[in-house]
């Protein structure tokens, strides 16, 4: 039996592929080597699924993923954010916005922007074929001729759609296998690279902050003693570095290879400049006879105040009114910067995305066709694009899953 369209990998872009193709009245065989599709899809956004960011304006939202994004520009027209979000509302999903104008279902439930998947895919009658491993593509002149699965089956279709994702993550089924077919198959692969990643950090006193979750912290970016970036939002401290929202954005611009002389300044109390917050601080210990580990209470989060407190090295038990200007000066600084060595980023296992993957100059940006093989087309991750945390990288998929999956099927040519 030959198919219209056989797409490999059921992630979002696979899946919204297969949905956007099937509509249309293509016969599609959607293949997955897990035993169901959309495992990574469910584990977005804390199981909730940040599913995209309601920035409706193609430009402003081009302008946050960086400058290659700009090959996005024709596919948003055809298919962005707003119209991802009727798309969803459409099929019965409500969704709500939450800060910095991340989407999430209403229900707070991946598992239900995966249902809304499912369910399409069964009324247009897509063939979905769980644990079936594609192992290769074979190639005839400029085309795919046929899929092989690791078990020896035979896939054939008139078009291709690749959506295998990048590699992280590998355990929900993200190995990176597509690279190495397109490389196969004459495409450029800019080198892959973990991305929105965790910190390790060098300090040995980091432990000691784990679970430490702060709200509207400033990270700033030091190569050596010259500032590269800075920017304010959540991080949470981990058993060897840190995490959250702000990390991760953060560490869109940190290259593995560099770490040399790379040092992060976590600044605690960012509304309060050196001055204000000293003058408070003097405060509230020139107000208390009590210990000065007690007296930090209501100043500081404990985990903070046991660390800053040994990294200053005041004897905690202090009577408060007899810290002297230095030390409190100490403690201020450690407060408004407090200084961590970049050990190195956590790799692929602990990384979000995948930065790299197929080069952007080898794909239709109005249809995502290879522009080495005729009848392949390419969406998702495995796109050289990727973007910061909010729902923009599910956005890459639903707009080029769609695209892919439209073009494919409008496609005559071949
Ligand atoms: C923990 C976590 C949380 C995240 N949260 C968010 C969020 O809230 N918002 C957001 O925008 N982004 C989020 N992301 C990023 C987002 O999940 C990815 O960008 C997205 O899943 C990529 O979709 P994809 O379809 O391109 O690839 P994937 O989701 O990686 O799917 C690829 C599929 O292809 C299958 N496959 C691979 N090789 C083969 C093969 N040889 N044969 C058959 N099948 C194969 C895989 O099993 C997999 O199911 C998160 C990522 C992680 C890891």
């Amino acid at each position: 039996m030959k198919y219209d369209i056989a797409i490999i990998g059921g992630g979002p872009a696979g899946l919204m592929a297969a949905v956007a193709s099937s509509q249309l009245g293509a016969k599609v065989v959607l293949l997955e080597k897990n035993p169901r599709p959309g495992v990574k899809l469910l584990l977005t956004g804390g199981g909730r699924c940040n599913l995209t960011n309601n920035l409706s304006d193609s430009r402003a939202f081009i302008s946050r993923l960086g400058s290659k994004a700009k090959f996005l520009f024709s596919a948003l027209t055809r298919f962005g954010v707003a119209d991802t979000l009727e798309f969803f509302h459409a099929l019965g999903l409500k969704t709500k916005v939450e800060n910095d104008q991340r989407v999430f279902p209403l229900s707070n439930k991946a598992e239900d922007v995966l249902a809304v998947f499912l369910a399409e895919l069964k009324k247009y009658q897509v063939k979905v074929e769980t644990q079936s491993e594609v192992k290769k593509l074979v190639k005839k002149d400029q085309h795919i001729e046929k899929i092989i699965l690791t078990d020896g089956r035979e896939i054939e279709a008139d078009k291709y759609i690749l959506a295998t994702g990048g590699k992280s993550y590998p355990q929900t089924g993200s190995s990176g296998d597509g690279y190495g077919w397109l490389k196969q198959l004459g495409h450029t692969v800019i080198s892959p690279a973990p991305s929105l990643t965790p910190l390790i950090v060098a300090e040995s006193f980091i432990k000691d902050l784990e679970g430490l979750s702060v709200e509207a912290a400033k990270l700033s970016l030091y190569q050596g003693a010259k500032k590269i970036t800075s920017a304010q939002g959540d991080i949470i401290f981990t058993a060897n570095g840190l995490s959250g929202p702000l990390t991760l954005d953060l560490s869109r611009q940190i290259d593995a290879g560099k770490l040399n002389d790379l040092f992060i300044e976590v600044d605690f109390m960012p509304l309060s400049d050196l001055e204000s917050l000293d003058k408070k601080l003097q405060q509230v210990l020139a107000a208390s006879s009590k210990q000065v580990k007690n007296s930090l209470d209501n100043f500081v989060l404990p985990k903070l105040k046991s660390v800053i407190l040994k990294l200053s090295r005041i004897n905690p038990e202090k009577k408060s009114n007899l810290i002297s200007r230095q030390e409190r000066l100490s403690l201020v600084k450690l407060i408004k910067g407090l200084r961590l060595k970049i050990k190195s980023l956590a790799g692929f296992e602990r990384a979000m995305i995948t930065k790299g993957g197929v080069a952007l100059n080898e794909v239709e940006p109005q249809t995502m066709r290879s522009k080495k093989i005729n009848n392949l087309f390419i969406c998702g991750e495995i796109l050289d694009l990727d973007g910061p945390t909010g729902g923009f990288n599910l956005q890459i998929c639903w707009t080029t899953g769609f695209v892919a999956g439209q073009s494919a099927q409008k496609d005559k040519s071949f």
